[in-house]
């Protein structure tokens, strides 16, 4: 992971490159921001560039070549230079765990150029663990460098922060959310964009939110269908498409609120076909809902579901034509 393929955080980059191609990087930082915004993946890749056997300039100063054994390694977490440290089951850092690092701090990298200590959620050091850590912030090893990766650094004790200089992350724009759900995590682009709008600039709170926005959407096509096999008058079933294009966040735009809703409608037509030709219930994408699809099942017959099925999809099409919500939605539950 390479500093050039980490997605925004641009000019903290540049400097932090820069000072690596110098070789004046402090020997202890603390990176803080808000969590999911890449603040532990730009650590690794400081132990990357630091230690490459063939770094490469360009876009930064000095960048790992992101292929050699040493970035492999790192990369897999089995580099015995780059030691990550985390919280464990308790939640916390332990000071044995400080300890160990501190020791193994103290001798000479093995292979490496300089051994990188990343102490991830650092604010999860337990007070003890904290103490333990400050003598080697303050005279760290020569060939070592410790950085301190926290979304709550004020949580630090106020003897460690004021150790270690602060690197401040800032949130990532929406577009670059949306970069990253689709590069890393397989969204498809309207759904990566709904995601990356309410994400608050950050990747973790996107990945978060994804299974809450897609059951909520789930519930209301469910509604939908249990609406359609209720009534046929028309009135009635373009009154509840409003909660189809209703706002639900402030972000999210009104055609990919929809859009998603729609592409879970279609899963359920399609679990619907299963169930009414009575197929292998194996293959149901939603088989929690077994129970409510079967009895709508009952109204959604094989042909129904179908037909329900074409029409969502002509709709989906509708609105990657750009035509309006609205007149999608409406059209939609007369077809249902
Ligand atoms: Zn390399």
């Amino acid at each position: 992971m390479p500093f050039r393929t980490i997605i925004g955080h641009r000019r903290l980059i540049s400097l932090v490159s820069r000072a690596i191609a110098r070789e004046t990087l402090p020997p202890a930082l603390l990176f803080a921001g808000t969590a999911g915004i890449g603040k532990r993946r730009t650590a690794v890749a400081i132990a990357q560039a630091i230690n490459c056997l063939q770094p490469v300039t360009g876009e930064f100063d000095k960048d790992a070549c992101g292929e050699c054994a040493s970035c492999r390694r790192i990369e897999r977490g089995v580099h015995p230079d780059v030691i990550v440290i985390e919280p464990g089951d308790s939640g916390t850092i332990k000071v044995d765990q400080i300890r160990d690092v501190i020791d193994r701090a103290g001798y000479r990298p093995f292979e490496g150029r300089r051994r990188v200590v990343i102490v991830d959620e650092a604010d999860a050091m337990v007070p003890p663990a904290q103490n333990a850590l400050l003598k080697t912030l303050e005279e760290p090893p020569s060939a070592s460098i410790f950085l301190l990766v926290s979304s709550m650094p004020d949580a630090l004790l106020a003897t460690v922060r004021s150790r270690t200089p602060r690197l401040r992350f800032g949130i990532l724009a929406p577009s670059e959310v949306a970069e990253a759900l689709l590069r890393d995590h397989g969204y498809a682009d309207v759904d990566a964009r709904a995601a990356a709008a309410d994400a608050d600039g950050s990747i973790g709170r996107a990945l978060e939110a994804q299974s809450v926005d897609l059951t909520d959407a789930r519930a209301l096509a469910q509604r939908m269908l249990e609406q359609s096999a209720r009534t046929s008058d028309p009135a009635r079933r373009i009154e509840s498409a409003k909660e189809l294009i209703a706002k639900k966040s402030s972000a999210a735009t009104e055609r990919d609120q929809l859009a998603v809703c729609l592409r879970v409608m279609a899963s359920l037509l399609r679990d619907l076909g299963i169930l009414a030709n009575r197929a292998d219930v194996r293959s149901l994408a939603n088989a929690d809902l077994q129970g409510p699809l079967s009895r709508l099942a009952e109204t959604f017959d094989s042909e129904r579901s179908m037909r329900a099925f074409g029409a969502v999809d002509r709709a989906l099409g509708a609105l990657e034509r750009n035509a309006s919500p609205k007149v999608v939605a409406d059209w939609l539950v007369l077809q249902l």
